[in-house]
């Protein structure tokens, strides 16, 4: 058949396109199906942070290496070009209700001035980091199907059979790295197992003149509305003088900047563009192997494998691919390296659960008077980390010292942080979903 190859790749997102330049580079015969007819074309929001350089990470202690503009993976060992625009940031802040009470991960003051070396992490160019990828890619031979929908998938005696809009493939191989709502998951049946916990839709848009304090960090803003609150994030863009602010609907975006005590910060803010997403949300998958298919990147895991942990799920299942020819094992089997690796990097590494907790944490939990009674609690900056999953233990942590005096002041917060814990993960989740 014409459109044979050992692997074939559906998505040329992070993980696909890092999947395509491995697979190119180690002499496998590649090909990449991707449903976007220019694949660098960033269309889905994303606020493009290097995840995460201040922490391990997916078994990870990825850092950037400036001098050699290099993305370096020590862990893993390999690195990934990117020449294009980087801008650090210096902390990680959480604004409580009142519009000015915040908790700090990291000290600004002190960590911008030491540039580089006090970044926590920078924002870079997505869409450049992907025109660098597909470039090797074809450079190392992989053929790039563009405009194209996948949309079947069969095994056959040797691989499998691919449809995608009016085109027909095979391979002895396939890597399903088309992203969180992957069709390659749904139609191999990796989702069968998996609790489906919520889908819901956002928007975000990139702003210039974004009065913010402290522009050179990352924010997320609960935002009152009445007696609740509702999340808004907010992150540099990767020129100077650009943001992505990320929020629900449009009567949520009205209600930030023109009538909550942020508007403050959006007098002279004028919208650059406006994009959206869709997260589905699943426990991460038990095993991302089946019938010669390798899931990679977001299609594997409960949210956001991030770019850098989809970059290393291609990488990683390319080489699996290339060892089980290597061994004459063209079966699961022959690249079950793919699976204990990944076992590893995603649930060996976080139990994902902690992560939910931060959505919990600042969506529903608590009411407004209890985040800014807890915000102000806590004065000192908390650790300079980036990383989702400590985020509600370092916080429990800071206020403990606090905590006598909450029981006598405001029972309820106290209540609620001794019950944010892991262990009550299922009750909290029926709680945040019976409040919608
Ligand atoms: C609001 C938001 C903010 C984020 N911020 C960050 C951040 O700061 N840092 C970070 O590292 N990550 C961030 N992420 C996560 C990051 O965007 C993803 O984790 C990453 O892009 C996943 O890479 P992937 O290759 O697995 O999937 P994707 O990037 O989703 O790529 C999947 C590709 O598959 C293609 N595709 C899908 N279906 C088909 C089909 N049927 N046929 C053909 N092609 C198909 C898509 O067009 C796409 O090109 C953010 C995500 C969101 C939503």
């Amino acid at each position: 058949m014409k459109n044979r190859y050992d692997v074939l790749i559906i998505g040329a997102g992070p993980a696909g396109a890092m999947a395509a330049k491995t697979a190119g580079e180690i002499g496998l015969k590649t090909a990449v199906i991707e449903r976007k007819t220019n694949p660098a074309e960033i269309t889905r929001s994303c606020a493009t942070m290097f995840a995460i350089e201040s922490d391990y990470y997916f078994g990870e202690r990825m850092y950037y290496c400036d001098k050699t503009r290099k993305m370096v993976f020590p862990v893993n060992g390999l690195t990934v070009d990117y020449d294009g625009p980087a801008r650090n940031f210096y902390g990680w802040h959480f604004y409580a209700p009142d519009g000015v009470s915040r908790i700090a991960f990291g000290d600004y003051e002190k960590n911008i001035k030491m540039g580089n070396s006090g970044r926590l992490s920078f924002i870079y160019d997505k869409g450049l980091l992907l025109e660098s990828l597909i470039h090797d890619a074809k450079k190392n031979g992989a053929d790039i199907y563009t405009g194209l929908n996948f949309n079947a998938i069969s095994k056959t005696t040797d691989g499998l059979k691919v449809r995608a809009s009016d085109m027909e493939f095979e391979a002895a191989f396939v890597i399903g790295a088309d992203g969180i709502s992957s069709r390659t998951a749904g139609l191999m049946g990796f989702n069968r197992d998996r609790v489906f916990f919520n889908r819901t839709g956002k928007k975000s848009c990139t702003v210039k003149g974004l009065d913010i304090p402290d522009p050179e960090s990352i924010n997320f803003v609960n935002c009152p509305n009445g007696n609740t609150t509702f999340p808004v994030w907010i992150s540099p863009g990767p020129v100077p003088g650009e943001h992505m602010i990320e929020f629900k609907d449009d009567s949520e975006f009205e209600i930030f900047t023109k009538k909550s005590p942020f508007a403050k910060w959006c007098k002279n803010m004028e919208i650059t563009r406006t994009m959206g997403y869709v997260l589905s949300l699943y426990s991460p998958v038990s095993w991302p192997c089946k019938d010669n298919v390798l899931l990679a990147g977001d299609a594997t895991w409960f949210g956001e494998a991030e770019i850098t942990g989809s970059m290393l799920c291609g990488w990683k299942a390319a080489h699996a691919v290339a060892l089980a020819f290597k061994n004459g094992l063209l079966n699961d089997e022959g690249v079950a390296s793919y699976g204990q690796w990944w076992e590893k990097s995603f649930p060996g590494f976080a139990d994902y659960r902690n992560f939910f907790m931060i959505l919990l944490f600042v969506k529903s939990i608590l009411s407004p008077e209890e985040i800014n009674y807890l915000y102000q609690s806590i004065k000192a900056p908390l650790t300079a980390t980036l990383n989702p999953f400590r985020v509600v233990d370092l916080v429990k942590e800071a206020f403990a010292p606090a905590m006598e005096q909450a029981a006598k002041e405001m029972p309820s917060l106290a209540q609620k942080l001794q019950m944010m814990d892991i262990k009550n993960f299922d009750m909290i989740l029926r709680m945040v979903q019976k409040k919608g």
